[in-house]
């Protein structure tokens, strides 16, 4: 039996805790706030989204950052299996919409309290209130004595694990540690970034973080006054310098700095942070409102609507056409005075409206902090860490699981499904 202390008590910690317990290993469980899965309760908006129960194809086509890394840790345990953990400790599960599994009371805090009984069940010791301040290592030394290189390049000598030093200044020795601290997204459940910089004091490289699954800032002032205004069935292309970056449909908001909203945030996914170093290369954002009709089609019908209040002023012609909130803001960015009858409008002038309605455009200039993003897009460098075990290639004993290493996924179920994945990977792993 060995020693394991495993650092962070959300999704990934508490799987990797469970299975090294599960395999007879003597196991803590180090949670710095004063209860376990802080943010594992806001998810899904209270309801825990916990897996998807799609094919393993889309599961990989679903993550955004080196998918490939995943594919031991996502055959190893699979997201049946994720949902049958939960069911044979007594959660019932329900599939929704887009194959998105959740608890069937709705209730987060029932995927966390089975967890904390699982926990208890195969003995391991929880100790809240527990902030780790540093990690604990030594050179390792082969059977022959000698130390090793582990990175040549860098030169970088082989590190074997020992334990942790707490905040407190008291250390713990180890015979492994599980580091599954999570990113630095909405830091009021504890993401902190301690884990990146435990990894980088021990060599390990860290992929910039930025957020992602993050609402957009716009340039345009007038979105402020759509604000709280939701589209369905809309279409968004996101063009730099005119070149196609993303296109999707579905559902997005007007907010009181830009735009947000289901699409939205998954279009985020595909934003680069550099983008906006580059100021010469706007970034834009063009709504298509009208997206089941070409351009022809929706002058036609445009006409029609004029045709059918000809004497009544362009101001008061396109109720039929957008919800009232947009209105004002179409017919400034038109041009069209607004006081015109609207028989006396130009073909010219329709084909600008037309133009406004399949394009409305938009241009980002920043994405909303970490205050707001879903989840955190870098982080430990995957390169460094063995994907069949999740243990480090430079530091003996030392492991990684879920958002803190370079992994991120689209909503849906796909940023827990890496948690649980690679927090069983690490944990049944030890040795
Ligand atoms: C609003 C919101 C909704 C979401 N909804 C979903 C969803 O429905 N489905 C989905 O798949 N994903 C969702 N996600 C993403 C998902 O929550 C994360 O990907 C997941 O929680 C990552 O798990 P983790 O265990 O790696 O990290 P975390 O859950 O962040 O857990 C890390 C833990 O480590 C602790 N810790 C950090 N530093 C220290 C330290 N120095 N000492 C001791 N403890 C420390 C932290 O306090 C924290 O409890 C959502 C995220 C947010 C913010």
């Amino acid at each position: 039996m060995s020693k394991v202390i495993v650092i962070g008590g959300g999704p990934a910690g508490m799987f990797a805790a469970y299975f090294a317990a599960k395999n007879g290993h003597k196991v803590t469980l180090l949670e710095q706030n004063e209860k376990l899965g802080k943010k594992l309760y806001i998810t899904g908006k209270g309801r825990c989204n916990i897996t998807n129960a799609s094919d393993m194809e889309n599961l990989f086509a679903n993550v955004c950052s080196n998918e490939k890394f995943l594919y031991s840790a996502f055959y190893s345990y699979t997201n049946e299996q994720v949902v049958d953990f939960f069911e044979s400790y007594g959660l019932r599960t329900k599939v929704e919409r887009g194959n998105r599994v959740f608890p069937l009371s709705d209730h987060s805090s029932d995927v966390i309290a089975t967890l904390s009984k699982a926990l208890k069940d195969v003995g391991v010791e929880v100790k809240l209130y527990t902030k780790v301040a540093k990690l604990l290592s030594d050179e390792y030394h082969d059977e022959n004595g000698e130390t090793v290189v582990a990175d040549k390049k860098n030169g970088v000598l082989k590190q074997v694990i020992r334990g942790v030093l707490l905040e407190d200044g008291t250390s713990m020795q180890a015979d492994s540690v599980v580091l599954a601290t999570g990113g630095i997204s909405y830091p009021s459940t504890g993401a902190t970034g301690d884990g990146y910089r435990f990894a980088e004091g021990l060599n390990h490289k860290i992929v910039e973080p930025s957020p992602s699954l993050v609402p957009f800032e716009v340039q345009e002032s007038w979105v402020t006054e759509m604000q709280g205004l939701a589209l369905k069935n809309v279409a968004i292309t996101i063009e730099r310098e005119g070149k196609k970056l993303y296109d999707d449909f579905g559902e997005m908001l007007f907010t009181h700095f830009g735009v947000s909203g289901p699409m939205i945030l998954s279009a985020s996914a595909s934003i680069k942070p550099a983008y906006f170093k580059d100021f010469a290369h706007e970034l834009k954002l063009k709504i298509d409102l009208k997206p089941a009709l070409d351009r022809e089609q929706l002058d036609k019908r445009i006409l029609k609507d004029f045709e059918e209040s000809k004497n009544k002023q362009y101001k008061n012609s396109i109720q039929k056409l957008l919800p009232s909130k947009m209105i004002p803001i179409i017919i400034r960015l038109s041009g069209i005075d607004p006081d015109k009858k609207v028989n006396e409008i130009t073909k010219e002038e329709r084909m600008k409206l037309v133009e406004l309605l399949k394009a409305l455009p938009m241009t980002i200039i920043g994405l909303r902090g970490w205050n707001e993003a879903i989840i955190t897009k870098g982080g430990v460098s995957v390169k460094q860490v063995n994907p069949s075990t999740m243990e480090s290639k430079l530091v003996n004993g030392l492991y990684f699981a879920g958002e803190l290493l370079d992994l991120d996924a689209m909503t849906g179920g796909y940023n827990l499904q890496i948690a649980w994945s690679t927090g069983y990977l690490a944990g049944s792993s030890i040795q």
